[in-house]
């Protein structure tokens, strides 16, 4: 699956994409991410990416032109293939909330190209141009970055061959929607602190199978959600 990123800060993505598991998905080649500065698209010579929204209102704008010449030219690369399923999505946090169940239905896509905003958004005309506005939560962030980057992470562990062992997406929150995953535990079987001792569950040292399955059950949380 390939991942193309449109943003005007290409060094932020670095540092996370270069690490753990997500560097060892582009190393098996599951995963392809590019990276592409905005800036390469701009005409004039201070590369300008922003200007002064029409009718006042506070901050900077970005402008329509680089974004759309941007997506032209990554939509080239791939025009060619067929039933190649791909989805445009700009971030804004006034965009549909993302979802486990939308990671699960977008890692069935070939490609996504993600348009990160910055400043006070994108001229609206970009609308025209993309396929859908993807919120990551309620809140403003300062850009799309870090939205991006949480869009590639969830989708990417659930491709095959990405994580170590294949029930770990099975058994974990959200794999089906509301239920939220059980207490685990590791070494030692009784941590100890000045004030108090802090223990395993018994059961889950029993070796009881059909109990630890039963104590797993009743402790999942089942919370309210849309999906
Ligand atoms: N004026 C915008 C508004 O009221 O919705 C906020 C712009 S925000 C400061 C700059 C950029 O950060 C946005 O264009 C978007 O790309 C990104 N962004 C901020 N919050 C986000 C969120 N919750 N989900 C996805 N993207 C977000």
């Amino acid at each position: 699956m390939k991942f193309n990123i449109l943003s005007i800060f290409p060094d932020i993505f670095a540092s996370y994409l270069d690490e753990s598991i997500l560097k060892r998905a582009q190393e098996k080649k599951i995963i392809k991410i590019k990276i592409h500065n905005l800036r390469d698209w701009t005409k004039d010579k201070h590369h300008s990416v922003d200007d002064t929204p029409y009718s006042g209102g506070a901050g900077m704008l970005m402008k329509i032109e680089p974004l759309y010449h941007a997506l032209q030219d990554i939509q080239k690369l791939n025009k060619k293939k067929k039933n190649h399923k791909k989805k445009i999505i700009l971030l804004s946090a006034a965009g549909q909330k993302w979802s486990q169940s939308l990671a699960k239905k977008y890692s069935k896509l070939d490609e996504i190209i993600l348009i990160c905003g910055h400043y006070e958004g994108v001229d609206a005309r970009i609308k025209n141009f993309i396929d859908e506005e993807i919120s990551i939560g309620d809140y403003v962030l300062t850009g799309g970055e870090l939205p991006a980057l949480v869009i590639i992470d969830s989708i990417s562990r659930l491709l095959t061959g990405v994580l170590g062992n294949k029930k770990s997406i099975i058994e974990e929150s959200h794999s089906e929607p509301g239920l939220l995953e059980y207490p685990q535990y590791t070494r030692p079987e009784i941590f100890i602190t000045p004030q108090k001792k802090y223990r395993v569950p018994k059961v889950l040292l029993s070796g009881n199978h059909q109990k630890i399955q039963d104590w797993k059950k009743k402790h999942q949380k089942i919370i309210k959600t849309k999906s």
